[in-house]
């Protein structure tokens, strides 16, 4: 049977995006493909469960946008779902001068992006953190904490109450677009559709090739790695403890996180991961390692990475190295307080030239929508994500035309 929309992948970019599609179009029919076994699978149930603020990011790009409008949409959301949500703010910790100079960069950036911050000195920062140490601190009053999975499952189950249809382990092999409509081949057979969102994180880039756009870009992926704390350190944070980033650097660096489930992580480096999804295993995957060492971009951003690359890499080889990341402002763990935690791999862009791609990319081809980068904050972001691309598919494919016809 044809479908009017076929959203593929079932991490919560992909359920969002269904939602509000079903939201805004209730006549539509709109199924989503996952290839796993269940909602969630990578890195939307991968990662530190951060609701971000939005402190960071490139005032006026899609994702200081995004992130802003996704922190009250998904406070909304967890409230109206009964997902817990606690707002336990994030101190940003500057430990040495240069660290302080940046800060100040870093507090005006925040303040540009509209958010209301304040700044602490090292003694405010030792009474509201009595186990950290800096020379300073940023405290983001709106930063939060929650678990995307069950956001990401509560979606799903709305999307199918309002008539929606998953269809998981059906993974998308093919895709065939003509002038009246776009075939997924899958591992169930084919679905018709008029139109396609593609949403497909990590694998992202072999989907938009299967359309024939591409080419300009690759999914490189890095992969997270967590300790967990001992348990005697639960209540060693009140707040989520940040470095202030290296700004020539894409990820956020080592922090320690209080998770929703009572636990604190520390992590999650960066590092270039063998394989896309190979988490629980050394052993690289052989596809995804030659898409990855056969593209000039990587080696680009790998030659001018080349320092702090090699050091993650010793870090996260080595116990020891690692703890010295989380010493730098909690200085009383010790080696055996770091426990194993799952790792998450990042689905990051590189674009030919070896640029690393910090933004969001939507892009389309005459009946297809593709999220190529979704990096972080996109998880917190993942509401006005899919709102964007309902305008989007909105007037690209003229659906109000479509309800007409259904
Ligand atoms: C270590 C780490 C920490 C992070 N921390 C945070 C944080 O604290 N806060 C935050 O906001 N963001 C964070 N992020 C980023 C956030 O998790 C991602 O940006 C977000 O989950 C992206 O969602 P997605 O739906 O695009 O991708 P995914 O969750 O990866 O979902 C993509 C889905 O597509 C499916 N798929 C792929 N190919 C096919 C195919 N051919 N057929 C069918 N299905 C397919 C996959 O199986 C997968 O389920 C973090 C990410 C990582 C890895």
């Amino acid at each position: 049977m044809s479908k009017d929309i076929l959203v593929v992948g079932g991490g919560i970019v992909g359920v969002a995006t269904g939602l509000e599609l079903i939201k805004k179009h209730p006549d539509l029919s709109i199924t989503i493909l996952e290839k796993e076994s269940s909602i969630g699978s990578h890195q939307t149930g991968h990662n530190s469960g951060v609701v971000h603020a939005g402190v960071y990011y490139q005032p006026g790009s899609l994702k200081a946008q995004f992130c802003r409008e996704g922190v009250d949409a998904t406070k909304a959301f967890c409230l109206a779902n009964d997902i817990p949500l606690d707002q336990c703010g994030k101190l940003l910790v500057a430990t040495n001068r240069e660290e302080v100079a940046r800060m100040e960069a870093l507090f005006r950036r925040g303040i540009e992006n509209g958010l209301d911050l304040e700044r602490l000195d090292a003694k405010e920062l030792r009474r509201r953190e009595p186990h950290i140490v800096g020379e300073g601190a940023i405290y983001v009053r709106t930063t939060g904490i929650v678990d995307y999975t069950k956001v990401a499952r509560a979606m799903a189950l709305q999307f199918e109450r309002l008539g929606g249809k998953v269809h998981l382990s059906t993974q998308v092999t093919d895709m065939r677009e003509d002038a009246n409509s776009v075939t997924a081949v899958t591992t169930k057979g084919d679905f018709v559709a008029r139109h396609a969102v593609m949403c497909g994180g990590l694998m992202a880039d072999r989907l938009a090739r299967l359309c024939g756009i591409g080419d300009d870009f690759r999914v490189v992926p890095f992969r997270g790695q967590y300790y967990r704390l001992a348990d005697r350190h639960n209540q060693v944070v009140k707040h989520l403890i940040y470095p202030i980033p290296d700004p020539a650097l894409p990820f956020l660096g080592v922090h320690l996180t209080r998770m929703i489930g009572g636990f604190v992580t520390v992590g999650p480096n960066a590092v270039l991961s063998l394989g896309r999804e190979t988490y629980g295993t050394s052993m690289p995957n052989a596809r995804d390692l030659l898409d990855t060492l056969t593209y000039g971009g990587f080696w680009k951003v790998a030659r001018s990475n080349l320092r702090s690359g090699v050091t993650e890499y010793w870090d996260s080889l080595s116990r020891k190295r690692y703890l010295r990341l989380c010493q730098k402002y909690c200085p009383e763990l010790a080696v055996d307080d770091l426990l194993p935690h799952p790792p998450g791999i990042r689905a990051q862009v590189v674009m030919r030239d070896g640029t690393l791609l910090h933004d969001f990319l939507i892009r389309q081809t005459a009946r297809t929508i593709h999220v190529c980068n979704a990096p972080s904050p996109a998880a917190t972001s993942s509401i006005p994500i899919a709102r964007h691309i309902t305008e989007l598919a909105s007037q690209a494919f003229s659906l109000r035309s479509i309800e007409q016809v259904n």
